[in-house]
């Protein structure tokens, strides 16, 4: 991965933060096209080949949120938002409007190119039907093919739907789920108040394959937006072909 040069667009009118955006990118082997306006992105966007691209939510020609479902009409790359803001309703409202990720500025650099990267990735596994099939999560073992699980070696009994909510979160890893996408994903449906439903059962998921549930470090809370899996090391976990 660290050798593949990534092709990467950058939508914000601010002509310093985006010459910024394109060194610390440039630097960490990516060709960067610019567009200041949301028009202009909207159009670029639809005439390159890109693998992710990165916006400003305070554009003058058009809200963020509204150039994320553009963005959504007509490709499925990983959009990373950058803003000043860092609300809950609004990170909620981005990412159900298709965004991957948000980023707060200022930002760091490395942090930024390690995001992107794992999107990209993620992206990357998802076009080619590969998704991991078999973790390692401390001494939790699980294959989501087969459905199974053992913990220390011992079997593990999972319900059929912290199956399908452990899959949905594996193949979005590292993608903060939103109460409703999760929703969605997992029972096709939103309901009032999906977070209740969704903390029983997360709960639950937590105890069998967390070491301590009490500090998830596998299915972590990003409060009050929603929940996000933590990719483990990729060594050990194997994937599908
Ligand atoms: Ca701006």
């Amino acid at each position: 991965m660290t050798d593949v040069r990534l092709h990467l667009l950058i939508i914000e009118d601010d002509e310093h933060v985006r010459r910024a955006l394109r060194e610390a990118l440039q630097e960490y082997a990516a060709d960067v096209s610019e567009a200041a306006t949301a028009r202009e992105g909207l159009a670029m966007a639809s005439r390159q080949a890109l693998d992710a691209i990165i916006l400003d939510l305070g554009l003058p020609d058009m809200p963020g949120l509204d150039l994320c479902r553009s963005l959504r009409a007509f490709t499925q790359v990983p959009v990373l938002v950058l803003s000043a803001m860092h609300d809950e309703p609004t990170k909620v409202a981005l990412l159900n409007a298709g965004a991957d990720d948000y980023i707060t500025k200022p930002f760091s650099s490395p942090e930024l190119v390690a995001r992107i990267r794992a999107h990209v990735r993620r992206f990357t596994d998802r076009r080619n039907g590969t998704s991991p099939v078999r973790l390692r999560l401390g001494d939790v073992e699980l294959d989501l093919q087969q459905r199974l699980a053992t913990r220390a070696g011992h079997p593990l009994r999972l319900t059929p739907t912290e199956w399908t909510l452990l899959r949905v979160l594996v193949t979005q890893r590292g993608r903060t789920m939103t109460h409703r996408q999760l929703f969605l994903a997992v029972w096709n449906r939103e309901y009032g108040d999906a977070s209740l439903h969704l903390r029983v059962h997360l709960t639950h998921l937590r105890r069998k394959i967390e070491a301590n549930p009490a500090e998830p470090r596998y299915i972590v809370t990003d409060p009050g937006v929603g929940y996000r899996f933590e990719w483990p090391d990729p060594a050990s976990s194997t994937t599908s072909p």
